[in-house]
């Protein structure tokens, strides 16, 4: 067996030199910036791929095969390298494991020990400098600009693949990388459609050449597309996204905002509606005896992630709002000095000891000038909960916004001790914001009260 480099691996730096990607791209050096055997195989073999096809008709049994084999390769990437390999998220036997060795190489895209070396340090050190290939760097850089450009190995996160170099299928993989890139490539799809129905050139363009190109464009989504578009229903500090156009796109690795949440979960779509043919196909293994140790997080831990996104959405949308000035911050007033106020026609109303100013609100009170008039300058706790009318949660914060003062205790309210209540007993979110929740208003009564008309 011949140990051969990894054809797209980068080469290891000369150590007492600065490496090229260290050094500022100039009119002069930026094609020693380029890593040309990697542009050779993204983008030179599928535009030579393209020109052929224009003189190699495309037979149906063909086109039917490229699609085949595409899923095959696809999925090699997909159900092996990624979630075996990089992410142990299931085991699989030896006959599977030689399967998905082969087939992923077919998909041209590094050998297994590189692949998931890189994607290992993704996870680890997602969207910084160590992210072999973050999105920060930009869309096309996280697509393909990492590999077509070189990197300086050095700089890339460290992550342990003690694992991958224990197993034989990974080591002989590694080591025959080339071998295995032309006959799973190119020599296997060409058999297939040359000694299944004679078309030899076909089989190499459309199920070999154009297929790559495809499999490898689907694939890279994953780290453009996946950390671009879609929502984050589990943690938004980072970029991963879910989004059913990549799953569509990448065999169900699209909801990847959960993927990096639970990246030991062989499942990438949760709900069975979701596109996953890549956990459909894992599970189907299963079912055969190929694939065993499925890994799952439980739902319980799962939903906890969720909903605490869920409140710091929700937290982020309560801070915008006007919830009126805290009591504490409110100055306080002598009840004389309250009943003179409404006196000399100042628009005050106190409910449970707050006093709001209700001047510019009284022509547009729901229930009539007349009702709210009749509170002014009282206490109108009772009125306001169900005495008169049993104001609404709606009323209620409307109220609060409206507040200027608090009544010295000892009067006829008891301010002090809710003061204190809204204090101590109210939820804060993450912010310091107090939360306050429906019916948790201060000037409302636990029950209706039922008081005689105060009219
Ligand atoms: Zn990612
Ligand atoms: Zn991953």
């Amino acid at each position: 067996m011949s140990s051969k480099p990894d054809a797209s691996r980068p080469r290891a730096a000369d150590t007492k030199k600065v490496h090229i990607a260290d050094t500022q791209m100039t009119r002069q050096n930026w094609y020693k910036h380029v890593n040309w055997l990697n542009v050779a195989f993204i983008i030179g073999v599928p535009i030579s791929g393209c020109i052929q096809a224009f003189w190699v008709p495309l037979q149906w049994k063909t086109a039917i095969w490229a699609v085949i084999y595409y899923f095959f390769t696809g999925l090699g990437i997909t159900a092996g390298y990624h979630r075996l390999w990089a992410h142990c998220s299931y085991s699989a036997t030896l006959p599977l494991r030689i399967w998905l060795a082969l087939v992923g190489g077919g998909a041209v895209e590094g050998s297994i020990r590189w692949w998931s070396r890189d994607h290992r340090a993704h996870h680890r050190y997602t969207d910084t400098d160590k992210d072999p290939y973050s999105v920060r760097k930009g869309l096309l850089y996280s697509h393909l600009g990492w590999m077509v450009m070189k990197q300086n190995p050095k700089r890339i996160g460290r992550t342990d693949i003690t694992d991958l170099n224990e197993d034989p299928v990974v080591v002989w993989q590694h080591r025959n990388y080339i071998k295995v890139v032309l006959f799973m490539g190119l020599i296997v799809p060409m058999l297939v459609a040359g000694l299944g129905w004679g078309d030899w050139y076909g089989g190499f363009v459309y199920a070999g050449i154009l297929r790559i190109f495809f499999v490898q464009q689907a694939t890279f989504c994953v780290n453009s597309l996946a950390h671009w578009l879609g929502d984050q229903p589990f943690d938004d500090r980072n970029s991963p996204r879910d989004h059913i156009i990549t799953a569509l796109v990448t065999l169900g690795e699209g909801y990847h905002n959960f993927h990096h949440e639970f990246p030991s979960d062989y499942r990438n779509a949760i709900e069975w509606h979701q596109y996953d043919p890549t956990k459909w196909t894992i599970w189907s293994w299963k079912q055969l005896g190929l694939a065993y140790d499925l890994k799952q997080f439980r739902s319980n831990e799962i939903e906890k992630g969720r909903v605490q996104q869920l409140q710091k959405k929700i937290d982020q949308k309560r801070a915008k709002l006007d919830w009126g000035t805290p009591l504490d911050q409110l100055p306080v007033m002598e009840w004389d000095d309250y009943v003179e106020q409404t006196k000399n026609g100042r628009g005050l109303i106190s409910i449970a000891g707050v006093v709001h100013d209700v001047t510019d609100f009284i022509k547009d009170h729901p229930g009539g000038k007349a009702m709210i008039k009749s509170g002014l300058g009282k206490d109108a706790t009772a009125m306001f909960n169900g005495g008169v009318y049993y104001h609404s949660n709606g009323a209620h914060n409307l109220l609060s916004t409206m507040r200027v003062g608090v009544i010295r205790g000892g009067g006829e309210v008891e301010i002090w001790k809710r003061a204190q209540k809204e204090n101590s007993e109210y939820v804060r979110d993450e912010t310091g914001q107090r939360i306050i929740r429906a019916g948790q208003q201060v000037t409302k009564m636990p029950e209706p009260i039922p008081t005689a008309d105060a009219a």
